[in-house]
């Protein structure tokens, strides 16, 4: 009985540890650029070609499971008999070029340097086994795009998870990082199990700059910033898969693009309507976030878009 007890104190006190872990121990301040607008005005101007030249690069293949990716008791996914298997993913990093704001990059792709020397970076046997890193594979690094274009001024991540933070060691440690609301705070096991990886990420850079969205109102899209100032680029605020989670519209030079990021990693739970699966923090609000999203492409049939994990061209 004694026994029993302690076992459920150390069991207890493991579970508060993991809750209580931070992400990252890196400071964030308001950032500089970037103001606040409807959706409406967001939308106003899109099929209208903007100035933005726009590159989708997969910077790595891999393969996680498919319950992770998608909501498996989803009653579309129950009725397509969606069963649990390795599902292969693509990381990439999205390269925006803007005349006067420079190269613009959304996640990070994946570093050579997580290949070759993963100790570096705390990613010991255990967490890579864990994270199945035999199944990842570096198709374009994060080092090559920078020795073809240069490094990016900014980079937008959609979220505070590993595979969209791959590429950071690529990047000069004076590149601006910007995140979503309490994104740099969320706590959660990745931060119990990843901590110290997302610390050596971050060491030496600059305060994480969080966007400047209209206090969270629950829907499904929180909140727009028009991040440039002459409406090309907008951050979507859609939390749910992680608390600060972006998406991200754009006005480029070949008409609307929407990257999605993790509001839905795949393709079929894209055109399905399907949200992500154990992957999430919080089911209910990535299921809006997502239904937000679709009607946003339906109402613009020229826009591209471009899911998290599963870039197929042509598919919408
Ligand atoms: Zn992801």
């Amino acid at each position: 009985m004694q026994r029993s007890t302690q076992t459920t104190a150390i069991l207890f006190s493991f579970a508060l540890l993991i809750v209580s872990c931070a992400h990252v121990d890196h400071p964030t301040r308001p950032a500089t650029a970037g103001s606040p607008v409807s959706l409406s005005d967001a939308e106003r101007q899109l099929e209208t070609p903007g100035p933005i030249a726009y590159e989708y690069i997969q910077s790595a293949a891999w393969a996680v499971p498919l319950s992770g990716l998608l909501n498996l008791d989803h009653p579309i996914a129950q009725a397509a008999a969606l069963a649990n298997r390795k599902e292969p993913i693509q990381v990439g990093l999205h390269r925006l070029s803007h005349p006067s704001a420079g190269e613009i990059w959304i996640d990070t792709g994946l570093s050579q340097q997580i290949i070759d020397t993963p100790a570096d970076f705390s990613l010991g046997p255990l967490v890579r086994r864990v994270m199945n890193f035999k199944d990842l594979e570096a198709t374009h690094t994060a080092e090559a795009v920078v020795e073809l274009h240069g490094a990016p001024n900014q980079v937008l991540l959609t979220h505070l998870h590993m595979d969209h933070v791959f590429g950071l060691p690529a990047l000069p440690a004076e590149t601006v990082i910007v995140v979503g609301p309490g994104e740099m705070d969320q706590r959660g096991w990745e931060g119990a199990a990843l901590r110290a990886t997302f610390n050596a990420f971050f060491t030496g850079r600059p305060d994480a700059e969080v966007l400047p969205f209209d206090p969270d109102t629950g829907d499904g899209i929180a909140g727009v910033v028009d991040l440039l100032g002459d409406g090309s680029l907008y951050a979507l605020w859609t939390p749910g898969h992680t608390p600060g989670h972006m998406s991200f519209l754009q006005r480029t030079t070949n008409g609307p693009v929407l990257i999605t990021g993790d509001a839905s990693h795949t393709t079929w739970g894209w055109q399905n309507g399907v949200e992500p699966g154990s992957f999430n923090v919080d089911m209910a609000r990535s299921a809006r976030a997502l239904k937000d999203l679709r009607a946003l492409a339906a109402r613009h049939p020229q826009m591209t878009v471009y899911t998290g994990h599963q870039h197929i061209p042509g598919a919408r």
